[in-house]
């Protein structure tokens, strides 16, 4: 199993990310390279690459990923807002090409009323702008939970998506067990068949990355409210099958979890513990 984080890059950048990963035994470790909130992003050499790279590799932590800003959203039909998505997925392919790692993971966007299949055609046409082929990285589509006006709550619509792109060897899946429970997939009853249908559609050699969140609301409610491990609908039982499936055994799973109890929740999806301190928070929220 590998397992990691969401983790922050303040100051250090990748220094602050590795000590942090340290901190809680990890495996592997996300990172979002630049602020949700816009702006101009924080050089990239300044990360601190290659000393990060040694200490991970002192360290045992591997496959890192790169969460891409969420106000990306190539599925919109408004001209500004898709050539800003164009514009900074095409800066954040250099970025994390420069440090080497092999994963972004995205939101495939927000179709804002005009419907799920023009949200998919317009993803795809956003990408073909973006991908030359040459790229030494993967595209990861993640798997939404149904809320809002999202595109790709659906594995049909990941798989669309994938169809229409001319580089669709540049382009992986990463799921969401948060999502997909919300989205309508029983994955704490049948994984197994979740993983059947991911193959039949895409192909499980497309899955290359795993967001494992518990969630604070119930099956098929279409919201995205990630929970603590064992705190939420999905439960820790379902949790541990899913991290200790065969087919997420070589891929990065990482904890987009609220409440800073990422040491725990590791240690508990590992199997060193049975439950969470007592008196952990609950509340707060992540995407
Ligand atoms: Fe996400
Ligand atoms: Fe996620
Ligand atoms: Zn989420």
């Amino acid at each position: 199993m590998k397992i990691g984080a969401n983790v922050s890059i303040a100051k250090t950048g990748l220094l602050k990310a590795v000590e942090e990963s340290i901190s809680y035994r990890a495996d592997t470790y996300m990172i979002y390279t630049r602020s949700n909130r816009g702006g101009a992003a924080k050089p990239i050499d300044t990360f601190h690459r290659d000393e990060a790279q040694a200490i991970m590799e002192q360290s045992g932590l591997s496959d890192p990923v790169v969460h891409l800003s969420y106000l990306v959203n190539l599925a919109s039909q408004k001209t500004d807002t898709f050539e800003y998505g164009v514009m900074i997925l095409t800066e954040e392919i250099q970025r994390v090409s420069y440090l080497g790692f092999k994963y972004i993971v995205m939101h495939p966007g927000s179709h804002v009323g005009t419907g799920t299949a023009a949200g998919i055609k317009r993803i795809a046409e956003g990408l073909n702008a973006i991908l030359t082929g040459e790229e030494p990285l993967s595209i990861c589509l993640e798997t939404m939970a149904g809320d809002g006006s999202k595109v790709g709550n659906q594995l049909e619509e990941i798989a669309e998506i994938m169809a229409l792109v001319k580089h669709r060897e540049k382009l992986a899946v990463c799921i969401d067990t948060c999502h997909n429970y919300s989205a309508g997939y029983d994955i704490v009853n049948d994984f197994d068949g979740f993983l059947s249908r991911f193959d039949d559609t895409i192909g499980l050699d497309k899955l290359k990355v795993a967001h494992i969140n518990d969630s604070k609301t119930p099956f098929d409610s279409h919201k995205d409210r990630h929970a603590n491990i064992g705190r939420g609908s999905l439960g820790v039982d379902a949790l541990l099958r899913i991290v200790r499936h065969p087919a997420l055994a070589q891929i990065p799973l990482i904890l987009e979890t609220p409440g800073g109890l990422y040491r725990h929740e590791i240690a508990l999806l590992r199997g060193e513990t049975e439950e969470l301190p007592p008196d952990a928070p609950s509340n707060g929220e992540e995407e």
